[in-house]
């Protein structure tokens, strides 16, 4: 008996140097941002991976061995859903061969069944080609309202794997409301002066972003979500801001400058690079300091390019 105790305890230090914490709840999440989020609310009873890095385009992530290794493991798996993980998620987690974490399954949490989507597809559902937003602008996480509704079903869900963790999560999801609160009136005061410039983006990543921040877009360098960028569209595009007097082109880190830094040439604009995702810059460690970021970024450019 002692012998086995000893054994057991052995395998539990070993297990402890392979993983910092004895969490309660293996959490994978597909993306730095939904894994930061879960860190807020899960706290030490969580061991939270992230899979795509934040500087990787989310629709187009190379899956590594490591994932399937993490994927099969986990209690709970967090996906952006909408189809923004599609061409890389089904086959991994069918791989995993882990039950738990199945689609319908409770270990399987999709997080935007509860927040604001925009940009859903009305009247007949074709899938136009290369179109990767078929069921709604998947970038919703660029909303920090959309981030409280997404730390709310992480804490309902880990409530319901881990029973004990209740009052653990509630606690830190009101802590996490709380600071994101103070953080919001921050942003909104920052934002204030330039309600209603329009911009333009390379990609789709920013309608939530834009609209809570009461910004336009007026165009996007990318003719469709997922097309690169076509010598006809890229002109109609100059010719479109310079006639409403758009100055601004904002450029996700895994786009080509290319284009962007013609058409900034083209019409003396400028191309501000922002961070889409947790992870996206060094800085940018966790949900709240990912809007820091991105809100001084774009402060600094309009206030030069307005003059306000
Ligand atoms: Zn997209």
């Amino acid at each position: 008996m002692r012998a086995l105790k000893l054994l057991l305890c052995t395998a539990a230090v070993v297990a402890g140097l392979a993983s910092p914490a004895f969490a309660a709840v293996k959490v994978v999440a597909t993306t730095e941002d939904l894994a930061a989020i879960a860190r807020e609310v899960g706290g030490d009873r969580v061991e939270v991976t992230a899979l795509a890095k934040g500087y990787q385009d989310p629709h187009f992530v190379e899956p590594k061995p490591s994932f399937i290794l993490a994927v099969s493991r986990a209690d709970l798996l967090v996906v952006v859903g909408r189809e923004l993980e599609i061409g890389w998620l089904p086959t991994l987690i069918t791989s995993s061969r882990n039950a738990k974490i199945q689609p319908g399954a409770a270990g399987y949490l999709d997080a935007s069944l509860n927040v604001k989507i925009l940009e859903i597809p009305t009247g007949q559902l074709t899938r136009a080609m290369g179109d990767v937003h078929p069921q709604g602008n998947p970038h919703y996480w660029l909303d920090p309202g959309n981030g409280r509704l997404i730390a709310q079903a992480v804490r309902d869900r880990l409530t319901q794997l881990d029973a004990a963790g209740k009052a653990v999560y509630q606690q830190r999801y009101d802590d996490f409301d709380k600071r994101l609160a103070v953080a919001e009136k921050r942003w909104d005061a920052a934002m204030a002066p330039y309600k209603g410039t329009k911009l333009v983006t390379y990609h789709r990543s920013w309608p939530n972003f834009m609209e809570r921040f009461g910004l336009q877009v007026m165009g996007y360098v990318e003719p469709k979500p997922g097309i690169p960028p076509s010598p006809s569209h890229t002109l109609e595009l100059i010719s479109d801001m310079k006639a409403q007097g758009v100055k601004l082109i904002v450029v996700e880190p895994y786009f080509d400058k290319k284009t962007p830094a013609a058409i900034a040439a083209q019409i003396g604009g400028t191309v501000l690079e922002l961070a889409p995702s947790v992870g996206g810059e060094k800085t940018v460690t966790d949900y709240i300091s990912l809007f820091d970021y991105d809100v001084k970024l774009l402060q600094g450019a309009l206030k030069q390019i307005t003059g306000r």
